[in-house]
């Protein structure tokens, strides 16, 4: 999520590494920037809320230098962006400074153990444990120090760490990306490739579980249990460009990769065996009704959590899109839990939606991607997604984490009240992020499909039930992207009305999972059919009566219902993304919209 660089034989790390190294990562987060210098005075750090430019504008960034630094580039997931909750952390001594990608999932019992202990904590962070950690083993060797940290810590990290008095950085990662990058008598660490392609080609991938020491002119690498390790030095060959992408050609593609990691991100630390674990600030029992307000894609999103939460718990739920919900005098009140979806948590329709619904006595719960977003901190509690910034326009991995997390918080709320859920919808949300990567491997086969119908001006999307909404998002996709008109209905709906413009010149896009409305959207796909209609079909099931009907069927695997849109959705993404590029379309800034949309 975050940026990460440090390096040490560089007379002047700051202004001949660090700032630019920072600015190169600023896409990874951009909440915060800050650095630590080993200089002659001691360790100095310096930090700023907000964009690289601020701390390399700030004077005392000016002032200070040395040969060996770390910094960092911030996207917060524990505690507000603000100067204090900056990276790098520090300390009691103010001696270590650590920069962290990731999160801490076990930081709070540890902060409580260092508490106990006399450590003064700063920040709300979940890193600065890490500081105080290091600062608790160290004897005169800070990789040792470093190690016997990391046993403690569970969760998920890349970290540069360094100590007055040790040339060197110590960095290690688990389960977040760092790279060493190895250049002459200088030697760098980064969490992404960018930050280094300046000052050197030569790169080290470190591996989960491993540490390193860099120095000078030298490194080591051994695993955690103190092993020595030899990893190979890649030559980058990719442009700086290419690499920010992560070798992609746009954000949105990248960031449709990355959606088994993020919904990863998004379980962590919150489910184990069949048990949810959430910090929210109403008791279940005391919800007699859930109003979910949100726009776009998290209005779609909400559309699918009403069918999650309604068969679940038993509590009945309403959608409403933010724009209206205010001005329409609802009917809220203390008994009302009022869900706000928004990814920046800047959308001001769901922000004034939820200052309405608090006006009103509602609790309030938000699921937002962006810590210390203004709708974030307007809500009694939240579940943040912790899905890593989203920069294409177009949501993808957001949405993805709002529903698993709408999952989570249906099953919360189900052992709240003592109601028993199906253990499978928790071990199929354990094994989503592999059956996410299993439909991505398809991608081929998609842009294939998507080659047939690229000329088309006009699209239906059809569905059933907690389907249906992933009809709607299909078709938003669709438009968003590629300037296709596209509609999304519920598949037995067709019938009263849509049905009239079903020719040869409109395809149909069908969500046909294997559950109880099957046969019944076979029916509709028949009427499509007997029109001459085109079909493209979304389907978990091997069925020859489907293959006769559909044009182009797209496989995907078998999960709960309450999962199902999940990955049905994935495909929808690809096909609306290669249909678009085929068009030429920039996908990552489409015409007329914006990624956070901050105006009514
Ligand atoms: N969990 C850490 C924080 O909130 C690191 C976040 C990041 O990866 O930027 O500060």
């Amino acid at each position: 999520m975050c940026g990460i660089i440090g390096s040490i034989g560089h007379k002047k790390v700051v202004n001949d590494v660090l700032i630019h190294g920072l600015k190169r990562l600023e896409y990874r987060g951009y909440d915060s920037a800050g650095l630590a210098v080993l200089t002659t005075d001691g360790l100095k750090v310096v930090k700023r809320k907000g964009k690289v430019t601020e701390l390399e504008g700030d004077q005392t960034t000016q002032k200070i230098d040395g040969n060996i630094g770390i910094a960092h580039t911030r996207w917060a997931t524990h505690g507000e962006p603000n100067e204090i909750n900056s990276h790098p952390h520090t300390d009691c001594a103010g001696k270590i400074a650590v920069v962290h990608n990731g999160i801490i999932e076990n930081f709070y019992a540890l902060k409580m153990m260092l508490v106990n202990e006399g450590h003064k904590f700063k920040s709300e962070t979940d890193t600065e444990v890490l500081a105080h950690l290091v600062e608790k083993f160290y004897k005169d060797d800070l990789e040792e120090a470093v190690t016997r940290s990391l046993k403690l810590v569970e969760g998920a990290f890349g970290i540069a760490v360094i100590r007055e008095g040790e040339d060197r950085i110590v960095v290690a990662r688990r389960g977040s990306p760092i790279i060493l990058g190895v250049g002459h008598k200088k030697m760098y660490v980064a969490s992404d490739a960018p930050a280094v392609l300046a000052h050197t080609k030569k790169v080290i991938y470190l591996n989960d579980n491993e540490i390193a020491s860099l120095y000078e002119d030298s490194y080591t690498i051994k695993d955690l249990k103190g092993k020595k390790v030899v990893n190979d030095i890649h030559e980058i060959k990719w442009s700086l460009e290419e690499i920010e992408k992560g070798g992609f050609e746009h954000f949105m593609l990248k960031e449709m990769h990355e959606q088994p990691d993020a919904i990863a991100n998004a379980l962590r630390g919150r489910i184990s065996g069949e048990k949810v674990k959430l910090t929210v600030r109403f008791k279940s029992k005391n919800i007699k009704r859930i109003v979910i307000v949100a726009c776009g894609t998290s209005w779609h999103a909400g559309l699918i959590g009403r069918y999650i939460l309604e068969k679940m718990t038993g509590i009945p739920v309403s959608v409403e899109y933010a724009s209206e919900f205010r001005y329409r005098d609802p009917i809220v009140d203390s008994r009302t839990l009022v869900i706000a979806i928004s990814q920046s948590g800047e959308t001001a329709d769901t922000l004034a939606a939820v200052l309405e619904a608090k006006r009103k006595g509602a609790k309030t719960l938000g699921i937002i991607n962006t810590v210390g977003s203004t709708i974030s901190r307007e809500v009694d509690s939240g579940v943040f997604l912790h899905a890593g910034p989203e920069i294409g326009v177009a949501s993808t991995k957001a949405f993805s984490c709002q529903v698993t997390t709408l999952v989570l918080l249906a099953i919360h709320i189900c052992q709240d009240l003592d109601k028993s859920v199906s253990p499978d919808i928790a071990q199929s949300l354990v094994k989503l992020p592999g059956l996410i990567r299993e439909v991505i491997a398809d991608r081929k086969k998609i842009q294939s499909i998507s080659k047939k119908y690229q000329k088309y001006t006009d699209f239906l999307y059809l569905g059933r039930g907690i389907n249906f909404p992933v009809a709607l998002e299909g078709a938003l996709k669709l438009k968003e992207i590629s300037y296709i008109h596209a509609e999304g209905y519920p598949a037995g709906e067709m019938k009263h009305g849509p049905i009239a413009m079903i020719d040869p010149n409109l395809p149909s896009v069908f969500i046909t999972p294997d559950d109880d409305s099957y046969e019944k959207t076979l029916s509709n796909m028949q009427e499509i059919k007997a029109r001459q209609g085109k079909i493209i079909a979304i389907t978990s099931i091997e069925d020859e009566k489907l293959t006769k009907l559909a044009d182009d069927v797209i496989l995907v695997p078998n999960v709960p219902a309450e999962i199902s849109p999940i990955i049905n959705n994935i495909p929808l993404q690809f096909l609306a993304y290669y249909i678009a590029t085929a068009k030429g379309i920039n996908v990552d800034q489409p015409r007329n919209l914006a990624k956070s949309v901050t105006v009514e």
